[in-house]
């Protein structure tokens, strides 16, 4: 079930995934920030660590999913909402489901590696024996310039580096000429 209706409390908790999503900034990481809700309460944190722990498991959900199951003493999170700030790919996708987790509301969406209706909807197949009900756009703008404006920033200081690099390699064959000389 596709559900683009979303209520206050919603929003508040993908206020504290996006809150999630600045500390992976903060380190120079993709900002992506997830929370797990059961009950009214906050039971797993995750942000996007995987430059800083050298893990391609460090995607903020799957951190989530663990410190989550470790509060729930179950590997089933059952009852819980996770909010994500961006749409989960294909192993956070799989961890869901293997999870299941009833219930994914999303801030943006990510139309080339998306697994929640982008690329696959790995959330809701009919052949396996879990799906999720879905809510997108949830703090969607927040989510999506918070993003946009990290890789812009990136961009500028891989430049601002290069010319620097390019500075210095001509400071270095002008000394070399002089050297020579
Ligand atoms: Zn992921």
């Amino acid at each position: 079930m596709v559900n683009d209706e979303f209520d206050n409390m919603d929003i508040h908790f993908m206020k504290l995934a996006i809150g999630q999503a600045k500390k992976a900034a903060k380190i120079n990481e993709v900002p992506i920030g997830c929370v797990i809700v059961y009950d009214g309460k906050i039971i797993g944190r995750g942000y996007n660590r995987r430059n800083t722990d050298k893990t391609t498991l460090g995607h903020a959900e799957i951190t989530a999913i663990k410190k989550a199951s470790r509060y729930m003493q179950d590997w089933r999170l059952e009852g819980c909402t996770l909010y994500v700030t961006l749409e989960p790919c294909q192993m956070c996708a799989g961890a869901i489901i293997q999870a299941r987790i009833p219930r994914v509301v999303i801030g943006s969406m990510n139309s080339k590696a998306g697994c929640a209706g982008s690329v696959l909807n790995i959330l809701q197949m009919p052949q396996f024996n879990h799906q999720a009900e879905v809510v997108r756009g949830v703090c969607e703008e927040q989510c999506s310039t918070m993003l946009s404006s990290f890789f812009k920033e990136l961009r500028e200081k891989k430049k601002i580096l290069k010319e620097k690099a390019l500075a210095e390699s001509s400071d270095a064959d002008n000394n070399q000429g002089f050297i020579n000389r």
